[in-house]
């Protein structure tokens, strides 16, 4: 047996396990053999339970076996992020307020899995309810890029990223709300998509700001990761933002679609607090695409300079409002030093969340408050209409737009720490997208001089995933960025 399954894609991976020169115990026994092996470095996996993990990679085998009708991802070991509910499984969101929480349900995206007969290996960590960018915000520990170890692994999917990155699993699970997904991929050299706002069910998601989370795939190939979407997207009846439409089959249509594409290049992302050697690297990723015929152009999005501010607005203020439910009553941890009913809900709060999470409830519940309404969350909505109009109105001229994922690679663990500020700007290419609902994938497009990788953002059309995944695949068919892996 190949050393490296656990670097293989899904996609390798099912052809070995159709034509049965491999079973899902064995992948499985490997996975965990390079978990048991690596996160000791790593600190990706919050939870793992590796006797469950083997009785359904067993159960797959036995379906092969008697040549019951199998899933587009039988066999395939799959983590994921600590913030979606598993039936059985802790569920912690990062944070001590949820410590001993045990999922009563599974998320819609989960029982979907299940059905197309992913291995739910294990857990993986992220920043307290997935406010953060480096998961230095988790309350249990902080996740290494694999790359190197003194740095972050972006986040607040950092457990997600740095576990494909590693081989700790083949393919992930993460949530994007501001570039949660996208901007981790980016800095562990990996490929991660934001879905459409309303793509896939976010039953079951824990919720931060329900406008704006998207649940979605992380891997090591466009094509795995199209493979994952395809499983979990979807209408459901239980998420009323959920979207009615038939999924397409993303696999094969990233063959037929080969452009070429008129692609936009946003002048407002290449400006200041752009690093050199990551603006050279998406540089070079155009010049690719100019060079297989697509029609480059120049566009502008005017009000992104607004998107950072307008996205803090939004999103504290539903996190206040969506972080409301953890008051010492009904989930989680309930404060022993409460001596009144009041006391239940404030120490409880104060013990069990972090600092990142106390800032936004604050911030939250003031832009909520009355007087400062209509200043600030209503005007923020407003900007918000105005920035997605930016991109309907490129969108009539152009296919598909590319920059950068991220402004930077990883940077290292304590260096933004202690300056919101700072970390916020990490997200200043992910986050309009979010606020806008569009589409988005990060893929990956060179390394700097210090050997860190650097993402390709493609951000398209809405519900248009077939077409941004194609966009992305052709570049990365062209290049090897996505078949090197840090030596760990
Ligand atoms: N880093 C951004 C934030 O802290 C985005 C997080 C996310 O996408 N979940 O809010």
């Amino acid at each position: 047996m190949s050393e490296s399954l656990h670097y293989k894609t899904a996609s390798e991976l099912s052809l070995m396990l159709a034509d049965k020169s491999l079973s899902a115990v064995e992948l499985t026994k490997d996975v965990l053999s390079r978990i048991h092996k690596v996160d000791e470095k790593i600190k990706a996996v919050t939870h793992l339970d590796e006797e469950d993990a083997l009785g359904q990679a067993k159960a797959s085998d036995e379906r092969r076996a008697v040549g019951e009708e199998l899933g587009a991802l039988d066999g395939i070991p799959i983590g994921i992020k600590d913030i979606l509910a598993v039936k059985g499984q802790p569920l912690t969101c990062g944070s001590k307020i949820l410590e001993n929480f045990v999922s009563p349900y599974d998320a819609t995206s989960i029982a979907k899995l299940k059905r197309s007969g992913g291995i739910l290996l294990c857990r993986l960590n992220m920043d307290e309810f997935a406010m953060g960018s480096s998961t230095e915000n988790s309350s249990y520990f902080v996740t290494s890029n694999p790359w190197d170890l003194q740095c972050i692994p972006g986040g607040s999917s950092g457990g997600s990223a740095a576990a494909v990155a590693s081989g700790e699993a083949i393919l992930t699970l993460g949530t994007d709300t501001g570039g949660s997904i996208r901007q981790p991929a980016s800095l562990c050299g990996v490929v991660g998509m934001k879905p459409t706002y309303g793509l896939v069910s976010r039953y079951g998601l824990v919720a931060f700001a329900s406008s704006l989370d998207q649940i979605g795939p992380l891997g090591r190939s466009v094509e795995d990761v199209a493979l994952l979407l395809h499983s979990i997207a979807g209408y459901d009846k239980k998420d009323s933002t959920s979207f009615k439409l038939e999924v397409p089959e993303y696999r094969p249509e990233l063959h037929e679609k080969k452009g070429p594409w008129k692609l936009g290049i946003p002048k407002e992302y290449f400006g200041e607090g752009l690093d050199a050697e990551v603006r050279a690297a998406v540089d070079r990723a155009i010049d690719y695409y100019r060079s297989i015929g697509c029609k480059i152009q120049e566009v502008s999005l005017p009000h992104t300079e607004y998107a950072v501010a307008t996205y803090y607005i939004l999103a504290t203020a539903e996190a206040s409002s969506n972080l409301a439910r953890f008051d010492g009553v009904r989930y989680g941890r309930r404060s022993e030093k409460a001596t009144s009913h009041v006391d239940v809900y404030s120490k409880s709060r104060a013990e069990g969340f972090g600092e990142e999470v106390k800032r936004r409830v604050i911030l939250g519940t003031y832009v909520l408050s009355s007087g400062y309404y209509d200043a600030y969350y209503l005007r923020a909505q407003k900007v918000r209409t105005l920035i997605r109009n930016d991109f309907l109105k490129v969108y009539e001229e152009v296919d598909a737009l590319l920059t950068p994922t991220a402004p930077t690679v990883a940077f290292k663990k304590g260096e933004r720490a202690s300056d919101p500020l700072a970390m916020y700007l990490s997200d200043i290419f992910t986050i309009s997208t979010n606020l806008a609902g569009v589409p988005a994938i990060s893929v990956p497009c060179g390394s700097s001089s210090s050997g860190l990788p650097i993402g390709l953002q493609v951000i398209g059309k809405p519900f248009q995933e077939s077409d941004l995944l194609a966009i992305a695949h052709s570049f990365e068919q062209a290049h090897d960025f996505s078949k090197v892996h840090p030596s760990l």
